[in-house]
């Protein structure tokens, strides 16, 4: 039995930050090692504009070819507005995300509305979805930090979350976009939230982009949190702060917390294998600290064999 829930996202939060785009096949086989690996939460795909997000394109061929997920596992898709909502109700997913921001001007960059329009837009969603039986979780993003409005108070961030909560959603993931959280900025957000709405309704989403990932899932796991959003390498980013790292890598997690002696569900080394063939379909190194030294390892292994 896990402990704590790793929820992947590399194959939507992180390909959709990618400058290139990923063959279908390719995301196919990864989401199919991603379960192998023993991830039970995955986020698949976005149903998006094409020719905004071509990285997204084909999710519901994705969904389609995947087919129907096994017991105690489930596929997301993020879902935008009513009509991304319409598009995934017809390639059957029965699990959806909706996104929406701490502050105000990511929300209008980011999704082109208000966090008041975008409540409105999610209300109707979210109805639909539950008269379908469809679970909708909700994502807040800037929660920390902004990269337009710069840091952002536990205040702001725990009336967002309140919001979404409000809206019926099943769990809300805490957002930390463009890594501005430190450990004491994320306990002013982490320990309210965990008290007013339990473990399994909050979720913690870090980006590594000052290196304070790691440091600020731990500190969330030392105050009771249990679910984590991570990505496959470390794949993503922001697309508002080019270059940096992305989301806390899923084989940098799974370490830390097994290394506790914490459950994971995840065979972290079957996952290394995988992430490693798969760098060689993005066009660049993944960042995951793990991977890095996994794959140097290896290679000095192989030398070692050759002597
Ligand atoms: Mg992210």
């Amino acid at each position: 039995m896990s402990q704590v829930t790793i929820f992947e996202m590399g194959l939507r939060d992180g390909l959709q930050n990618e400058s290139r785009s990923v063959r279908l096949e390719d995301r196919l086989s990864l989401a199919q090692n991603l379960l192998k690996s023993g991830i039970r939460e995955l986020e698949l795909g976005a149903f998006v504009r094409e020719d905004k997000v071509p990285q997204m394109a084909g999710t519901s061929e994705l969904f389609q070819k995947i087919g129907k997920p096994a017991k105690n596992t489930r596929f997301w898709a993020l879902v935008p507005n009513l009509k991304g909502f319409e598009r995934a109700v017809q390639s059957n997913v029965q699990s959806i995300a909706v996104f929406t921001a701490a502050t105000e001007s990511f929300a209008q960059r980011n999704i082109g509305m208000s966090i008041a329009d975008s409540y409105a837009v999610f209300k109707e969603v979210i109805q639909e979805a539950k008269r379908r039986k469809i679970t909708v979780r909700g994502y807040l993003s800037t929660a920390f930090g902004c990269p337009f409005e710069g840091p952002v108070s536990a205040k702001q961030a725990l009336k967002g979350v309140d919001q979404l909560m409000k809206l019926g959603v099943f769990q809300v993931s805490i957002g930390d976009t463009i890594g501005m959280g430190t450990p004491k900025m994320v306990e002013q957000v982490v320990k309210p939230a965990l008290k007013k709405y339990g473990a399994k309704k909050i979720a913690l989403h870090f980006h590594d982009t000052r290196g304070m990932a790691a440091a600020n899932a731990l500190r969330s796991f030392d105050l009771g949190a249990r679910v984590f959003d991570t990505s496959v390498g470390g794949l993503g980013g922001c697309p508002f702060a080019p270059g940096a790292t992305g989301n806390l890598a899923t084989e940098d997690l799974v370490f830390m917390l097994e290394g506790m002696g914490v459950k994971t569900g995840i065979d972290l080394d079957f996952l290394a294998r995988s992430s490693l063939s798969f760098q060689r379909k993005i066009n660049r190194g993944l960042t995951s600290r793990y991977l890095t030294a996994y794959a140097s390892q290896q290679k000095t292994r192989i030398a070692n064999d050759s002597h």
